[in-house]
């Protein structure tokens, strides 16, 4: 028996050592005992070497596509960080430790807990008990000494992963320092508000003296047309510019409602009257309908018929030749609600949110306008404290409706 026991002692150790030397090959077995044993000797040490060989193989792959990814992550400007379902740190670049001042990486760190700048742990927070699955978030961090009155600004980017180890899925966070770009926007807006404001001033001269020579010259067909079109242009320069204008001060707080009784329908046909010159030019049947009765309520008129000229500029201009463009407005409980509706492209449904931030155009709109149109009949709706949004199919048209509270 000693020429079969005694060699199976061996492999069975050998195999244990194999294991626990993790798949390191130290030495072949030699062969001993009956031919059997010899056979199975000399089968092992050939398993043990591919089996090493193909171990060393993966583990080198493993390291380079680290070492690949390592590299990557380490190179860009952003912060990277990948946690788990605890916020427990899993990897974290140098540039995201930096950013949130955690001093060093270890398996004990856990978001927001280790975070010492106190904006990240508000936002950090947040992020880490939300359900949603892609998040976004802006912080303005102070700078460490108090005296100086200097803020960074950060976007901080999320979205959950699957985590092969454990049941809930992870975060992935990117963390721009996007300080710069804050500050190119605001010079770039302090640099619009500047010039929109000193245009009114010649435009009202233009539209003042057009009305004046229209008096004198209505005598003469052609004068009159070319009078009439100089007149319509200005009043819509002169709209463009109120928005741009609102907008700013509507982002900043600083616009104020001048609330007066406003009539409902008097309002709807006021902006019909206005754009149905326009309508004519692209064959749109355009139309108002008078509410059934009456509706009247307490709201800033100017500010009103400029989100309904909005809605209904874009609506005629993104509405083809032969389309139909209508605008009314109903009384419900407690709000009056106003409804412009168009046969145009129509708005796909991940975009219908989007398009009332500033600057949002869907890409086949792109240079058609400035794309601050709904973001300001957006903030001007939630001043009035009401609501806006869309209904809306591709390829079949779209609804925006805007409620405005009576109560
Ligand atoms: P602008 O019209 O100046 O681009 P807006 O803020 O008014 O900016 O509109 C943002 C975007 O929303 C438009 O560029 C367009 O892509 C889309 N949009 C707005 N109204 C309509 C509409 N009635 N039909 C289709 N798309 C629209």
């Amino acid at each position: 028996m000693a020429g079969m026991a005694r060699p199976m002692a061996k492999v069975s150790a050998s195999v244990k050592r194999f294991i626990t030397s993790d798949y390191k090959l130290e030495s072949v077995l030699p062969k001993e005992g009956w031919r059997e044993s010899e056979d199975l000797i000399s089968a092992f040490n050939r398993l043990t070497l591919e089996l090493s060989a193909y171990h060393a193989f993966h583990l080198s792959q493993i390291v380079e596509e680290r070492a690949k990814a390592e590299a990557l992550v380490e190179t860009i400007p952003d912060g990277v960080l990948l946690v788990d379902d605890r916020g427990r740190l899993i990897y974290s670049n140098k540039v995201a430790l930096k950013m949130l001042g955690i001093p060093k990486p270890d398996t004990s760190i856990a978001l927001p807990g280790s975070v010492s700048r106190e904006a990240f742990q508000v936002v950090l927070k947040d992020i880490l008990t939300s359900q949603e699955d892609f998040l976004k978030a802006e912080v303005a961090v102070p700078h460490p000494d108090e005296t100086y009155a200097i803020v960074r600004n950060f976007r901080v980017i999320s979205r959950r992963f699957p985590l092969a180890t454990l049941k809930a899925p992870g975060r992935v966070l990117i963390i721009r320092d996007v300080t710069v770009e804050k500050e190119i926007e605001s010079a770039r807006e302090t640099f619009f508000h500047m010039i929109t404001h000193d245009m009114r001033v010649p435009l009202t001269s233009i539209h003042g003296y057009a009305s004046l020579l229209a008096r004198f010259v209505s005598a003469s067909p052609e004068a009159d047309k070319c009078l009439r079109a100089i007149l319509r242009s200005s009043v819509r320069l002169k709209g463009m510019i109120e928005d741009i204008l609102n907008t700013i001060k509507l982002e900043r707080g600083a616009l104020k409602l001048r609330l007066d009784t406003v009539d409902a329908g008097v309002l709807c046909a006021q902006v019909f009257e206005i754009h149905e010159p326009l309508a004519a030019l692209k064959s749109i049947k355009f139309s108002a309908v008078p509410p059934p009765s009456k509706i009247e309520f307490q709201g800033d008129s100017l500010l009103l018929e400029r989100i309904i000229t909005n809605l209904v500029g874009n609506a005629l201009k993104f509405t083809p030749r032969g389309g139909v463009v209508t605008v009314h407005c109903r009384q419900e409980p407690g709000e009056v609600v106003f409804f412009i509706e168009d046969t145009g492209p129509g708005i796909p449904e991940d975009k219908q949110k989007e398009i009332f931030a500033k600057y949002t155009q869907l890409e086949e709109h792109k240079y058609l306008g400035f794309g601050l149109g709904l973001a300001m009949c957006r903030m001007a709706v939630e001043l009035h404290k009401g609501r806006i949004w869309v209904q809306s199919s591709e390829g079949k048209g779209s609804k925006f409706i805007f409620s405005i509270p009576t109560k």
